[in-house]
Formats: C-alpha cells, structure tokens, sequence
C-alpha cells in the first residue's frame, strides 16, 4: 500500500477510513481495482496497531461496538479478525434484557442456539488496527491521511479534486466518512432524518459482581441503560455502558461527580452486578435517526453511518455498516469481472436493492422498541411486559429473532455467510 502519494486515475475512491469505509476497501482489494482512501484525520496508521497495544496496556477504550457473528464472518474474510484476535476482545455468551418499570424479562443463551457466543464486544480502535494493518497490505490500495474532497466534477468519468491539491480521475466515489457525510451532501443525497430525543452516555465502570460474560439491558422511563461485559484480568469486573436517556437527564449526569455518578448509576441498574466501584471519564453523544432517501447515484455510493445511524439500543450501527460494505465489494467485484462500469447507475441499484431495505427494517424495529418502551399508558406497558414474558417461553420465535439480530441468518452477502460445514 502507498501512502500520501499522487496519484491521476483509480478505479473508485472510498471517503473515509473508519471501520466500514476501510472494510470495503479490503473486502475490493484482492479483486486488484485500483483504489483510493481518504481519511480526513491526519496521522500515520502504519502506528496505529502498536498504539493500541500501548492504550490497551492503559485502559478500556469507552468506543466499543457489540460485534455480530456476521461482522466477525466478514472481518475474518478480510484478513481482520486475526490480527483483531492478538488485542483484548470480550465474548459475550449471555443477554438479559429487563423492564424496568414492570415484571418483564428475556434472556437469550448462547447454549440455546448451539452457538460458542453470542457475539463480542471491541473496542472500536481495535477493529480499526485489524482492518489497518490488512489495508497496509495491499499494493492496490493508495490511503491519503489529512485529506479531504474539495469538488467532484463530470458524470461518467468523475474529476476528483482534493484539499491538498491533487485531482483523481474515478469511475465511483464512495461516501464513508460518517453520520455527517460532506461526500453525501456533496452528492446532494437528501437525508430522512429526526431526534431520538436522547443522549447517550458512554463510559467504562468497574462493578462488584463479575459481569457473567452476559450483556445486560434495562428499558427505564427515560431509555435503555446497556451494560457491556469486557474482559479483563481480575475476575470480569469490566462493563462498557450505553446510557440512553432524556438530554436533561444526560447533562445532569454528566454534571455529577464520578462518586454520585456510580451511585446514580448502580441505582437505575437495580443493583444487578452490586455496587459500581469506579467510573472511567464519560463522553455524551446526541442520537439521531438518519436514512439517505437513496444510496446511489451515478457515479456515488454511500456506506455506513454516511447512509444510515440507528439508536445503539440493539448495538446494531456498524454490523449494518459492515454489511453494506460487504454488499457493495460483491456488487462490484462481480460487475468488475464482468467488465461493466463500476460506477453506473444500473450496478450500484443492486448494492442498494439488497441493503436498503435490510437498513430500513433494522430502523424501524428500533424505532418501534423505542416507542414502546416510552410508552406511559398502564394498559400498553402491561401488554408489554406480558408480550416480553411469553416471547421468553417461545423459545422457536425468540431464538429466530435473536439469529437474525447474530447475522446468523436473512439476507446476507456472501462474505458475511459462514463457510458450510463439510
Ligand atoms: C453511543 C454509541 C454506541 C454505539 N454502539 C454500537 C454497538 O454496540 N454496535 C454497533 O454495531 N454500532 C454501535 N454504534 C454505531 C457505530 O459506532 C457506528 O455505526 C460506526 O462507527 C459507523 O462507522 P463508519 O465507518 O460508517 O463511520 P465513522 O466511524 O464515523 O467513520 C468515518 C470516518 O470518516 C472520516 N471522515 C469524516 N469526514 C471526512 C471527510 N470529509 N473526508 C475524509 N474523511 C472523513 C472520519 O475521520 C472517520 O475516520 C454506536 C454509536 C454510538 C453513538
């Protein structure tokens, strides 16, 4: 791979090197399409991998993802989950999901499904030292750090002109570069968008109890609280939280010292692992619902949070994400062998016939849970805690939905699909 280099023609140019923009890119590379990646944030990532060796030495990142087996499929496909595996990653064999305003419970079991986990929890610098140190691998691939697009002109063929003055003859630039995509804007792709009306609060907690490898979440009036089990040294005392809840309740505990804060905390989660111990530094971020009316243009695709961002409360974000990506290399990796412009309108609708919809189902359903566990009215929260309690004893139907939400089953790309059994 070649870094900060000129270079006049690529076949497409992916914007961004987050964790979709740069799995996309070495999901493409062995086909042997020329390609370009621009990431905005400057930096040498041949460091990056050593870096997070050094940071995991330190401590949890408070950036974690809820990884599904389908994302582990398509990062061990890629080269990823190998490298992935050398750093700290914390399975999960255990989900307990609880009503916190009424008798409501559901557990999911790895043992159930037959299934060695039920997913894994990294932190996010940890896939992206995996997936960087594939990407360093590939000749084909050119990465430009402390760049940005500046203009994209033409149609057919595209004239790419960057920040740092270099310009880029592609057939297709992908947009990658996040929820608040300039690539997209630029393609003048119109956004469906509203607020959750929530802010999470991420952080790292030490708890009394041992977390039991379990990921633990309590629908509260205000929102979803998530408990993230991480492995470590000294007996599984780790959890990464997700607190979902109203902005004035997020800047109110945000506003707590870390004693009060733990408190406040070991409350809203019933006390479930005992007492909260200790409390790393907390981040807050806004939670909005984004849905590009479209993913493709002539010429442009979008991937990931560029195209869509859904309420964390499944842990769902970037395993859509990476299936996009997956999606779209098959797309065009057999559009490519079949010698058809990769950047052609006709092309790019069959990554977008696939995902779009896949996308548009996952949001609704948080949507839905959402709403429902707003929901004040006595009658409604009755029936749902009963509905919770029989989908519990249903063990067919709860272990299908839990297959689908695992990416062990739907409608999948072919990278994301398990090798079948011999
Ligand atoms: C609190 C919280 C918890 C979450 N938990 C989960 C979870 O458990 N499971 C899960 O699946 N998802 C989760 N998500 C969602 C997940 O974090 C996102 O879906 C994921 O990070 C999106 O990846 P991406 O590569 O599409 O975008 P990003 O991670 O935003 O990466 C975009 C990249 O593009 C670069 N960039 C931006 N602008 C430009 C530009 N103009 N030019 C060049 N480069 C640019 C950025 O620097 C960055 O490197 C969570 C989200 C939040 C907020």
């Amino acid at each position: 791979m070649k870094s900060n280099q000129q270079s006049s023609q690529v076949d497409l140019i992916i914007v961004g090197a987050g964790m979709v923009g740069v799995t996309l890119a070495t999901a493409l590379a062995p086909s042997g399409m020329r390609i370009l990646v621009l990431e905005q944030r400057a930096g040498d990532l041949s460091a990056f991998g050593m870096s997070v060796r050094d940071q995991q030495e330190a401590g949890f990142d408070p950036r974690v993802s809820a990884l599904t087996c389908a994302s582990q499929q398509i990062l061990t496909a890629v080269g990823a989950w190998e490298v992935m595996q050398s750093y700290r990653m914390s399975p999960y064999t255990e989900m307990d999901v609880w009503d916190g305003e009424g008798t409501g419970h559901i557990h999911f079991s790895a043992r159930e499904l037959h299934e060695p986990v039920l997913g894994h929890i990294v932190e996010n610098r940890v896939t992206l030292a995996g997936l960087y140190s594939v990407l360093l691998q590939h000749e084909n691939v050119q990465l430009m750090t402390g760049v940005e697009v500046k203009a994209v002109n033409g149609e057919a063929m595209k004239t790419v002109t960057l920040s740092n003055g270099t310009v880029v003859q592609t057939s297709l630039v992908v947009a990658a570069d996040g929820a608040l995509s300039k690539t997209r804007q630029m393609a003048g792709v119109p956004m469906l968008e509203w607020d959750y009306g929530h802010h999470a609060i991420v952080t790292t907690v030490k708890t009394e109890q041992p977390h039991l490898k379990t990921a633990w979440q309590r629908f509260t009036d205000d929102g979803p609280l998530a408990l993230l089990p991480l492995k470590s040294d000294d007996g599984d005392h780790y959890c990464s939280i997700v607190w979902s809840t109203s902005p004035a309740h997020a800047k109110a505990l945000m506003a707590l010292d870390s004693e009060a804060f733990c408190e406040a905390l070991g409350q809203a989660f019933e006390w479930r692992l005992g007492k909260i111990l200790h409390s790393d530094t907390r981040a807050v971020f806004p939670l909005r619902q984004r849905h590009a009316k479209y993913y493709v243009k002539s010429g442009f695709a979008a991937v990931g949070d560029a195209a869509h961002t859904i309420h964390p409360l499944a842990g769902q974000g970037v395993n859509l994400g990476l299936l996009d990506a997956a999606q779209l290399a098959e797309t065009l990796i057999a559009a490519y062998k079949r010698g058809e412009d990769i950047g052609a309108l006709r092309v790019l609708q069959r990554y977008q016939r696939v995902r779009q919809s896949e996308n548009i189902k996952m949001s609704a359903a948080m949507e839905g849970f959402k709403r429902l566990f707003n929901e004040q009215q006595p009658i409604v929260r009755l029936a749902r805690n009963m509905g919770m309690n029989l989908l519990d004893r249903m063990k067919p139907l709860k272990n299908h939905i839990v297959m689908d939400a695992m990416g062990l089953s739907g409608n999948l790309p072919e990278i994301a699909q398990r090798p079948i059994q011999e």
